[in-house]
């Protein structure tokens, strides 16, 4: 998917027009940088187009030089990684000497470069925004983002920029995303794996630019491996490296089917890569965790067991997903990752017959009916899983409204049971029959 980056100094308004694309979309707000920046991630889509969305932020507390090689660093992220660039000023300020940095920045990029004249609230503004030619990037927007004044012009441009969506890899494999923070062990995995394997079959060029697809056969099934940690930015600074490593970790999960989820031991299952998780499971993909460097953890009789529940806890309460101990430097378990993968690719792509669910659920919903809510009986009549890529189940009743959470949890939890669907979020809905 194509990246936009939002670059500018700070109050220009990145962010109210960044809201305002992704709308009620998700976003990801990198708090690693915490104090000094915050820089926020979403889709967005216009006419039918989908891109994603990186507001660089920028607020920076402390001196102009610190102010400065911030803005700086932001650009080159931009530069970097995003597709197409939006640069924002703001008509109220004019041109500042900040404003002519960046510029001179933007001017040596050959990417698309959209100069964004906000806060053009009124149409006596729009004279105001010609000083803006004098940044040498030529024509410009003039938009308000706190209206969306003129902001559908601009899009139209970007997205017209932007490149095509590459085609898919020649077949339709499955996709196995390897995403963790950065030094989890991912590369060494990928690279363990294909060292040993002679059935590696050819090595293609990635599909975005940021990860390398890997074709991969073995145990008589072939799938793309998705190498996150492939490419290695010049990052200078570590939260840069990090963030680096989110932005390919989103997009990776967004192509695969199944994400491998390497997990560092000695640093634990700290709150990264418990945002990588959830952004997998929010994404409906189907999902191992690798707890690797096994080698170095000191073991007594329960360290797995209590690593394990750890684990668990901190996923609650989508517990039922697989949790591999691995050493990537000995060798250890690591093809016990793949096979677990697979088995996790075969749930999610699990059909399971109307007349099997009915069978087997509908006693149950019988002996543990949901509890009546103002007097009134909830009738499940039938079940049915929907045709879609991951398994997502309709019960028909006579008041969907009244199932609860609880309820819902209980029905996904007797479908794991019967079904497996170990390591794949399961979507409960209830309708109306
Ligand atoms: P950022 O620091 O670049 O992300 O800027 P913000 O989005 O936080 O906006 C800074 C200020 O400018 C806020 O008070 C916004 O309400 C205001 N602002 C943003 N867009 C517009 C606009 O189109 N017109 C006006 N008048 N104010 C705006
Ligand atoms: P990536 O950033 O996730 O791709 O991580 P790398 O594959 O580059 O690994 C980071 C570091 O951890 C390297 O120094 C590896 O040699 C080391 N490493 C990877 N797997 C293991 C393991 O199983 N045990 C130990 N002791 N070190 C490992």
């Amino acid at each position: 998917m194509s990246i936009v980056a939002i670059v500018g100094r700070p109050n220009v308004g990145k962010s109210t027009f960044f809201n305002r694309l992704i709308q009620r979309r998700e976003a990801i707000v990198d708090s690693v940088s915490g104090v000094t920046r915050d820089r926020h991630y979403g889709k967005s889509d216009w006419n039918g187009r989908e891109f994603s969305v990186i507001d660089t932020g920028g607020y920076v507390v402390g001196s102009d030089d610190a102010f400065e090689a911030e803005i700086d660093k932001q650009v080159e992220l931009a530069i970097e990684e995003a597709d197409a660039i939006i640069f924002m000023v703001d008509v109220e300020q004019g041109v500042t000497p900040m404003d002519e940095d960046v510029a001179k920045l933007l001017r040596k990029v050959k990417k698309p470069i959209f100069l964004a004249v906000n806060k053009v609230d009124t149409a006596s503004k729009v004279e105001s925004a010609y000083e803006f030619y004098n940044l040498g990037l030529g024509d410009y927007y003039t938009i308000a983002g706190i209206s969306g004044s003129g902001t559908g012009d601009l899009l139209d441009a970007v997205v017209a920029s932007l490149p095509e969506e590459s085609a898919k890899t020649d077949e339709d494999l499955p996709r196995f995303a390897v995403v963790g923070r950065p030094n989890a062990g991912k590369s060494s995995f990928i690279n363990a794996l294909i060292g040993e394997d002679r059935y590696i079959v050819t090595d293609i060029a990635g599909t975005t630019r940021d990860s390398i697809d890997t074709k991969y056969n073995r145990f008589g099934f072939e799938f793309n491996l998705v190498d996150t940690a492939g490419i290695r930015r010049k990052a200078k600074v570590k939260e840069d490296i990090e963030f680096y490593s989110v932005m390919r970790s989103v997009r990776a999960i967004e192509h695969a089917d199944v994400c491998l989820l390497v997990v560092d031991a000695t640093r634990g299952f700290d709150g990264q890569v418990q945002n990588i998780f959830w952004l997998a499971q929010r994404n409906r993909k189907g999902i191992v965790i690798l707890v690797n460097k096994w080698d170095l953890v000191e073991k007594e009789t329960n360290t797995m067991k209590a690593f394990e529940e750890t684990i668990r806890k901190a996923i609650e309460p989508f517990t039922d997903v697989p949790i591999v101990f691995i050493s990537v430097l000995n060798k250890q378990r690591i093809f016990k990752a793949i096979e677990t993968a697979v088995e996790v690719y075969n749930n999610r792509s699990k059909k399971v017959k109307t007349s099997q669910l009915n069978d087997v659920l509908l006693p149950i919903i019988q002996n543990n009916p949901p509890p009546a809510t103002k007097g009134k009986y909830v009738k499940i009549k039938f079940i049915t899983q929907l045709p879609t890529p991951q398994p997502q189940f309709a019960f028909f009743c006579n008041l969907p409204q009244y199932v609860k959470e609880p309820y819902k949890r209980f029905l996904e939890n007797q479908l794991r049971k019967h079904f497996d669907f170990t390591g794949v979020p399961v979507s409960v809905y209830m309708r109306k029959k």
